[in-house]
């Protein structure tokens, strides 16, 4: 089926070129479409809506600081089965497996692995992606009359 996901490189690799060139390259191997790319400053309203299911949880507050904290890179994509094939290049949230996104970007830019700061976020279902979006469009809206 064709689908859409949303994928967001998150602030810290945003603003290195290399690696957002390098996870288009992996998305474009997928044999997928980038439709939309674009910079965005996350506000604290709308980090909690599209971590809507983790507000309350121990670290929600680690990763709303964290995601507002500088620009991302949000991207809608576009083709086969693009929610699970994305997901699997992206590598799991604890211990990414070797050649994942997660596990191996991180050594471009001289970083560790970060269970917060992990490059790179990646819808989980059509619903989520739908919703990540919606927002990602709000946010490209809002962000242009600053
Ligand atoms: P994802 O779908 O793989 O991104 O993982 P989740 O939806 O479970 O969590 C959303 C994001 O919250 C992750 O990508 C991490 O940035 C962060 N996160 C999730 N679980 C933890 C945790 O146990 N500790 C910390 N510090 N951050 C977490
Ligand atoms: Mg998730």
């Amino acid at each position: 089926m064709i689908e859409k996901s949303y994928v967001m490189v998150k602030p810290g690799f945003a603003n290195h070129i290399e690696v957002i060139n390098e996870i288009k390259k992996c998305i474009w191997a997928l044999g997928l479409k980038i439709i939309k790319g674009e910079y965005v400053s996350y506000s604290p309203d709308l980090a909690k809506k599209h971590y809507a299911e983790h507000v309350g949880k121990d670290f929600y507050p680690k990763l709303e600081k964290y995601i507002t904290s500088d620009v991302a890179y949000g991207m809608i994509v576009e083709g086969e089965n693009a929610i699970a094939k994305i997901r699997r290049v992206v590598g799991s949230t604890k211990n990414p497996e070797k050649g994942t996104i997660r596990r191996e970007m991180p050594k471009m830019i001289g970083r560790e692995i970060d269970t917060t700061e992990n490059v790179v976020h990646a819808s989980d279902s059509q619903e989520s992606a739908e919703k990540e979006i919606a927002i990602f469009e709000k946010l490209i809206n809002s962000n242009e009359k600053i």
